[in-house]
């Protein structure tokens, strides 16, 4: 299966922070879990290995930019999107752009997933595509006020189920952990992505894990998770970053970034999630929510059970669940 993943790397690398998921490859399954409604629809089990495979093994990288259109923008009303606006696009996208049944059937996929009162932050909707596969979501921050949030989904991607669900909820795991509740709204860092010197000059002033957009809050989730299972690997981790900037060549990166993986495999749940630390409590959420209990003691366990010690997110963990099971 091609995945491409330079969109991706491109978009970390200059710092814009848009948050993406990626198609992964499938590979071994991991046991299921108990899902409290007996009668689900999905299987966990498959959720789970969609995400699983070398993504980032060098023979693995597809190196020419996918195609990206936008296709429309909407705003958010509760649980619909409404006044959308028309990108101009190429005449190949037009049956997609006038498919408002099909860009409202990506909509749904989110809000029949996640409750409303778990992403009330999520204000717009935008559809794009890059073709079958390569990025399936994305969410960014609302330049005029970026307590707001936007959710962004591939319409080409909305067939294969079971890497929907689990790149639906990672995309989530974004929202959840720097939203304006857990990372300090930055209006200056969201309006200005591209500006490595003013990523340094807040990353400085910041006593807390800096999160790319923004400071981490004393008490978020992704400070306590940086202070836990980042702190003796942030150094090693930050040179091989730096080559996603410095490298005139991006082999360089996808192969110090895959060194890395292979040395602390037993640190994250895949090698997606040593491409950022936002993007580790991202996937190590999914692995959570979709995933049984761990009852090992090795890091990545302990990121899977990082989650168990907030009541809320167990509570979060299960109306997700329920509402999986309830999709058609
Ligand atoms: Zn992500």
């Amino acid at each position: 299966m091609k995945k491409n993943i330079l969109f991706l790397l491109v978009l970390l690398a200059v710092g814009s922070f848009i948050l993406v998921g990626v198609y992964l490859g499938r590979n071994t399954p991991t046991q299921a879990i108990d899902v409290t409604n007996a009668v689900c629809s999905i299987s966990t089990t498959a959720v789970i290995a969609s995400a699983q495979g070398d993504v980032y093994a060098p023979s693995e990288i597809v190196a020419e930019d996918p195609d990206l259109h936008y296709l429309a923008y909407y705003s958010v009303d509760g649980e619909q999107i409404e006044d959308p606006v028309y990108e101009s696009i190429p005449d190949h996208l037009l049956d997609e752009q006038k498919d408002a049944s099909l860009q409202n059937a990506g909509w749904e996929v989110f809000t029949d997933l996640i409750s409303p009162e778990d992403r009330q932050m999520v204000t717009r909707y935008n559809v794009f595509t890059d073709g079958y596969s390569n990025t399936l979501a994305a969410v960014d921050q609302v330049k005029e006020d970026p307590s707001l949030w936007i959710l962004e989904m591939d319409i080409a991607d909305l067939e294969d189920r079971d890497a929907l669900l689990f790149t639906v909820v990672h995309e989530y795991a974004h929202l959840l952990t720097l939203n304006a509740s857990q990372v300090e709204p930055d209006a200056d860092l969201v309006n200005d992505p591209f500006n490595q010197d003013l990523q340094k000059e807040k990353a400085a002033a910041c006593s807390t894990y800096f999160a790319g957009n923004g400071c981490s809050y004393s008490d978020s989730y992704i400070h306590a998770f940086y202070q836990r299972f980042w702190l003796d690997i942030a150094d090693e981790w930050a040179r091989i970053d730096a080559l996603a900037y410095t490298s005139e060549d991006l082999d360089v990166y996808y192969e110090a970034l895959y060194s890395f993986y292979k040395t602390h495999q037993d640190q994250f749940v895949d090698d997606y999630a040593t491409t950022h630390p936002a993007e580790d409590i991202a996937e190590s959420f999914t692995y959570f929510v979709f995933g049984p209990k761990p009852t090992g003691m090795s890091i990545k366990e302990q990121k899977i059970a990082f989650f168990y010690e907030y009541p809320e997110l167990i509570a979060l963990r299960e109306r997700i669940l329920q509402n999986a099971c309830s999709l058609e």
